[in-house]
């Protein structure tokens, strides 16, 4: 397999696809960000890296940053976790409220915004750093000791957060928070700032593909937790898209808002790809059309 230039003829491809949709313009940061970009990264499990396009550009990971926050609280805390929240897709949007209400403050999985507040106050309460643990993580399993918040889309956030904050309020209101509401927003718009490349994020996304095992052999999550957090991810990890992602893609796929998204391809490699117009859903129109076609051209899906 030549994944450089499979990787070269999909930026080509995708090109149509390139600037459709609508950036995210309720992080007034987000929406400033230019549409006509695109990256694709694709890291193999003996550490090989493979890019196209603008594969090296910082971008805001937004909701990837939940697949790590997750997996800090599997590590260091085990199946404790999934008391306080579900492991269904939602069918709703990322941010409902609706849901939420009905189901007495149980979110439905960790990867809506709801679910995600959850995770983020069981770090906060478990973790040594638990305002830099999922940037350390990141920075470890990426080997770029440089990743950071991105201060400037930070602000942008914390200053246009009161769906988050309703969330936060209403999940305190049911006893599933913790910790004071005004900390778990904070930790929580900290990690969904963070920038980084798609190289990056393909990196460090590989213990995903590996069992759970980092680059230089150690375990960050046990392969049973990893079959999980990879199952929640093809289950949950595109908001209310995740049957049209599995039946496009076919892998366990993680998407945030900045428009980048990482897919899991087992015992085989991470891609992660970057383009900032979303569709309806909030997923990036370019880069699921992207892994799309990686996968199509490839076989390699799980299915
Ligand atoms: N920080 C974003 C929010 O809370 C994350 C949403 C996303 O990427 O899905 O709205």
């Amino acid at each position: 397999m030549d994944i450089q230039s499979l990787l070269d003829d999909i930026a080509g491809s995708v090109t149509p696809h390139i600037g459709q949709g609508e950036v995210a313009g309720y992080i007034p940061e987000l929406g400033a960000v230019s549409a006509g970009q695109f990256g694709i990264s694709v890291a193999t499990g003996d550490g090989e890296v493979f890019s196209s396009g603008d594969s090296d550009v910082p971008f805001s990971i937004q909701s990837i940053s939940k697949v790590f926050a997750l997996a800090l609280v599997l590590a260091g805390d085990g199946d404790r976790i999934w008391k306080r929240v579900f492991r269904e897709p939602s069918g709703n949007p990322f941010n409902s409220l609706v849901q939420l209400e009905h189901e007495d403050g149980i979110p439905r999985n960790p990867f809506i915004n709801a679910g995600a507040l959850v995770v983020t106050d069981r770090l906060l309460s478990i973790a040594d750093n638990p305002h830099t643990a999922v940037r350390d993580l990141l920075r470890t399993e990426s080997g770029n000791g440089s990743i950071g918040i991105d201060a400037v889309v930070a602000e942008s956030e914390a200053r246009n957060n009161n769906r988050n904050a309703s969330l936060a309020h209403f999940l305190a209101s049911c006893g599933n928070l913790d910790n004071p509401v005004e900390d778990v927003l904070d930790a929580y718009v900290s990690q969904c700032s963070l920038a980084m490349s798609c190289a990056d994020l393909a990196v460090a996304s590989s213990f995903l593909a590996r069992n759970g095992l980092a680059a230089d052999g150690s375990a960050v999550l046990s392969p049973a937790q990893t079959k999980r957090i990879n199952a929640v991810m093809l289950t949950c990890g595109t908001y209310d898209a995740a049957g049209e992602f599995a039946y496009r893609v076919g892998l366990p796929g993680k998407s945030g808002v900045g428009g980048g998204i990482i897919a899991v391809v087992p015992n085989n490699c991470t891609i992660c790809v970057w383009s900032p117009g979303l569709g309806r859903s909030g997923n990036s129109v370019a880069g699921v059309a992207a892994l799309d076609e990686f996968t199509t051209r490839t076989g390699w899906s799980i299915f």
